[in-house]
């Protein structure tokens, strides 16, 4: 017993370099995808190479960028969290984006998501209903760059009627039902990834068919903080 104990220790000290500072991030990003979403089942190689190149630290706060890509959401602040890579690699791996799309997404939260997917379609509207978060990631992806990201303070309820149609919408928070006008702004033949629920969450994909009729497959249970509606009204 004494002897696994002592080889545990072993492994943790090598290990803990790799883990523990951010300097390496390269190598602990490609370690993620690798271990928890590819071996999770998640194929799309552009999606797992987007994440490999993407500094989830950036996306956190200092306190928590030692465990920035841990198998695990994480605290952003205000009650928040970045999802886990894993939901992450298997959301955008659902919407088969091909790179010309104009992508909506609701909850920006820290951004990452948005960062992700700004690499594998052409423009990213994001809606984040809290202000602060919506300032703060709107900041980072300024910061680092991300020059195809528009992100909204606003209800992500009402969508982006200005911008829609939309080819496809990403939605990282649980609205009790699906929210109408999310499916009335995605095209026909567009795709909608969205975690609904509220203690029981599952996450649909569903597809606009021709004739605005709706196609919808369940694809796994899921845990995420609740699309909520604004206390008091957001200014345009
Ligand atoms: N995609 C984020 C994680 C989102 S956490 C990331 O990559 O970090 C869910 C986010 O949805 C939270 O920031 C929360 O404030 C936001 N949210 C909740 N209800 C919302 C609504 N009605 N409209 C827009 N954003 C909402």
């Amino acid at each position: 017993m004494n002897h696994i104990f002592r080889l545990l220790w072993v492994y943790i000290w090598i290990q803990y370099p790799v883990f523990a500072q951010v300097d390496n991030w390269e190598l602990k990003a490609k370690v993620m995808v690798d271990n928890q979403i590819m071996v999770r089942g998640v194929q799309d190689e552009k999606v797992l190479d987007i994440m490999r190149q993407t500094p989830r630290h950036e996306f956190v706060p200092t306190e928590q960028r030692p465990f920035s890509y841990m198998d695990s959401p994480l605290p952003i602040g205000y009650d928040q969290t970045i999802s886990q890579p894993y939901i992450v690699g298997l959301m955008t791996s659902l919407l088969e984006l091909k790179g010309n799309e104009k992508v909506l997404e609701i909850g920006t939260g820290s951004g990452y998501q948005a960062a992700v997917l700004s690499n594998l379609c052409k423009e990213v509207f994001t809606i984040e209903i809290l202000q602060e978060l919506a300032v703060r990631s709107k900041a980072t992806l300024a910061r680092l760059g991300y020059d195809n990201i528009y992100v909204k303070w606003g209800d992500g309820y009402q969508g982006w009627p200005d911008e829609a149609p939309f080819d496809a919408v990403i939605v990282t928070a649980a609205p009790p039902k699906l929210p109408p006008k999310l499916f009335e702004q995605l095209k026909v033949g567009g795709r909608l990834v969205i975690p609904v629920g509220s203690i029981w969450q599952e996450l649909w994909v569903i597809t606009k068919l021709q004739g605005g009729i709706m196609d919808k497959e369940s694809v796994i249970p899921v845990r995420f903080v609740p699309m909520v509606h604004p206390k008091k009204p957001i200014p345009e």
